[in-house]
């Protein structure tokens, strides 16, 4: 049983859905919502020896002079010095003329609030007071807050949820299996209480490891538990490598890297084994991942059964396509494409073809996961970008076979001490080399002042038909600034510095049908000049592109700078990556020269640990995974390892399924069955 946030004295219709925003409805969804930070009100410090500009600080004095000024019609400053034996200083207040009857002369007063310098002076601007000497209360919580909801409508509000709490213990996440494993000291209430008000710091984190270890264990458990249950399905057990394989490698118009080889030597291991196939293949953009999925797919066929292909956009589906027309040209295996523009006609002989299975190979975007699409046999599913879908549409895919074996392709790279925690027990192969020949990307970081060169360097590369990405900044939380920016840009290079060229724009705001007509053409060259804001395609391959510059980059993460210049030196032409940047923070200037400097993925996403915190580290939500409210996923490694193994300790003895699983509910709530089900 859980209780509504609206049970909450104090939260009505209007105040419930200002929490809502901060994805609060339940009163154990409050009790997880943890401080941002906290400020100490642990003690007073003397005033004279807290230096301003710091965090805000607890003081008691002597109030001395209180000045009431009227600086012009409808302004009033209120001031008043106070001093203790240290120092002294200015609490001001603007306009709030009602305060002026709680303070006196000689007076005992104590405030707290943050000490800035002003005019010369130092001041304390509408601080919180209160008569009268105070003992030190511990740590105040501070929260992530919304529009319309303050400090102590949260602080408030939580008092309550810990009372509820007290009353009805279980509505406290957590349970005995993750609370036996020897980290948990505290009773379950007590470490919540003293994750919100602690009485010291050293408390806090006392609580904060706690339920960091607990929160690990059971996404561990979820993890695990999911494996064990794949793994006592029986799979498809294919058959050594065949003639169909073999001749499919023979053709290949190229020499497959070590890393292909080894990547596919795992595929191979993994569906000769008795057990579906749970693999994802990692490798940077451009390092042939489509051709391992080709050979795996192959595999499959030779073995009587059907594959699938699933992308996530429909240029990369045709693009895919096509590259397997060319692989398994002259080989008995046919290839289907089935998109949304399929026509009526030809999508129903597709789909009668693929139910009698005279169609091997099915290639697609989410058009695939339809119901009417009907395999004779799936016994292979590839999903391609696999972090662009969601967990239901990859298990859906998965359903259309009985047990079939699964293949996960990324190319965002996780630094391996991250697989654990993002895949849990999916088997990981990592490609780490690229086809030979591949350029570099040159990449430069410059600034504004070189803008006019680049557009020069850029029109040169045009003249002789190569084509350029323009990408524009994402200015946080407004689409429509940012969509603004790219069009200002977009007209401004249209009309006067490339006038003599096609441009193009595409941005996150357009319909899909206008987004790939205009990629379309990028595609064909009827485009030269490519201007976007950041959402470019994952994964479009336009060889013929060999310039992307970044505006803005400063705006921009490592992954995501890597993931852009990724777009180009797909074709045998020198491509360069042009950063501009506007400068900013040492961390700024750090990741942009780590760019220039760093072409591996793997090493880049290593870096990227070092600056990032985990909630935008690699699009970590994307992986289906809930989101961690106590654990931080990088500090936490060691943590995480620890959970990991009291979690499989766990499993390894006499334990309720079904108890695990309500447990697990109870914590994860609707990202629950991104847990289970991947
Ligand atoms: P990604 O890993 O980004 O999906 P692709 O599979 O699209 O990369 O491969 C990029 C390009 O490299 C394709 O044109 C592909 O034909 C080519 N390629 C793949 N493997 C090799 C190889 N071993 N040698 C040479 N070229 C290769
Ligand atoms: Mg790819």
């Amino acid at each position: 049983m859980d209780f509504l946030i609206s049970q909450i004295k104090g939260i009505g219709t209007r105040k419930e859905k200002l929490f809502y925003r901060l994805g609060i409805h339940t009163v154990t969804e409050l009790l997880q919502y943890f401080p941002r930070e906290y400020e100490d009100r642990s003690h007073v410090q003397r005033i004279g020896e807290t230096p301003a500009g710091a965090a805000p600080v607890l003081i008691c004095g002597t109030v001395g002079m209180i000045q009431e000024v009227r600086p012009r019609r409808g302004m009033t400053i209120l001031k008043m010095v106070l001093s203790d034996g240290s120092g002294a200083v200015e609490l001001v207040w603007f306009n709030q003329p009602f305060k002026k009857r709680l303070f006196k002369t000689g007076m005992t007063l104590s405030a707290f609030g943050k000490i800035e310098w002003a005019y010369g002076r130092r001041q304390m601007n509408a601080p919180e007071t209160e008569p009268g000497p105070v003992q030190g209360s511990g740590f105040m919580p501070v929260y992530g807050l919304t529009d319309g909801l303050y400090q102590t409508d949260l602080r408030k509000a939580v008092q309550q949820a810990l009372k509820i709490a007290a009353q009805h213990r279980d509505i406290v996440p957590g349970w005995e299996g993750a609370r036996q494993s020897g980290y948990s000291v505290m009773e379950p209430l007590e470490a919540y209480q003293s994750m919100h008000f602690p009485v010291s710091m050293e408390e806090q984190q006392r609580a904060r490891q706690q339920l960091a270890f607990e929160e690990l264990f059971d996404m561990q458990l979820g993890l695990l538990l999911r494996r064990r249950r794949e793994g006592l399905q029986q799979g498809i057990k294919c058959a050594p490598n065949g003639p169909l394989l073999q001749s499919f490698i023979r053709k290949l118009p190229f020499a497959l890297t070590q890393g292909q080889t080894d990547a596919f030597l795992d595929i191979q291991a993994d569906m000769e084994g008795e057990t579906p196939m749970q693999r994802l293949v990692q490798g940077d953009v451009g390092s042939g991942k489509t051709v391992v999925a080709a050979m795996a797919l192959a595999k499959i066929v030779e073995n009587g059964y059907q594959g699938a292909l699933m992308a996530p956009t429909e240029i990369l589906a045709v693009q895919h396509y096509e590259e397997f027309r060319r692989l398994f040209h002259g080989l008995p295996v046919r290839v289907g494409l089935l998109t949304g523009r399929i026509p009526a006609k030809e999508k129903a002989g597709l789909l009668d073809a693929l139910r009698k299975g005279t169609i091997q190979i099915l290639i697609g975007t989410h058009a695939l996961i339809q119901k009417d699409v009907v395999f004779w046999d799936l016994g292979l599913v590839v999903t391609d970008e696999q972090h662009r879908f969601g967990v239901r549409q990859r298990a859906a895919l998965r359903q259309k076979g009985r047990a079939p074996h699964t293949l996960f392709m990324t190319a965002t790279p996780i630094p391996r001490t991250l697989t654990l925690s993002l895949y849990g027990d999916l088997d990981v192969s990592s490609i780490h080399d690229m086809p030979p020949g591949r350029k570099v990307v040159k990449t430069y970081v410059v600034g504004n002042t070189m803008r006019r060169r680049i557009y020069t360097f850029m029109e040169k590369l045009m003249a002789q038909g190569q084509q350029c990405y323009v990408v524009c900044p994402l200015v946080e939380e407004s689409e429509t600034v940012d969509l603004q920016a790219a069009a200002a840009l977009y007209d401004q290079l249209r009309i006067s510095v490339f006038k003599n060229r096609a441009c193009g724009l595409v941005h996150g705001r357009m319909a899909g049908k206008e987004k790939e007509a205009v990629m379309d053409a990028f595609q064909r060259g009827d485009i030269q000049l490519l201007v976007a804001t950041s959402v470019i395609e994952v994964g479009v391959n336009v060889p013929n592109a060999t310039l992307m510059l970044v505006d803005g980059a400063e705006r921009f993460g490592l992954a995501q700078l890597h993931q852009l210049r990724g777009r180009v030196g797909r074709g045998n032409l020198q491509a360069y990556c042009i950063l501009l940047s506007k400068g900013g923070s040492e961390e700024t200037r750090q990741r942009l020269q780590w760019m220039e400097t760093i072409h591996d993925g793997f090493v880049l996403a290593e870096k990227d640990l070092l600056l990032r915190r985990s909630g935008q580290l690699f699009g970590y939500a994307q992986h289906g995974l809930p989101d961690l409210k106590a654990a931080d996923i990088i500090r936490d490694v060691s943590l995480l390892a620890a959970a990991r193994d009291k979690a499989a300790d766990y499993l390894k003895g006499p334990v309720m399924e079904q108890t695990i699983l309500e447990a697990l509910q109870r914590r994860f709530g609707a990202a629950f069955e991104g847990l289970l089900k991947n």
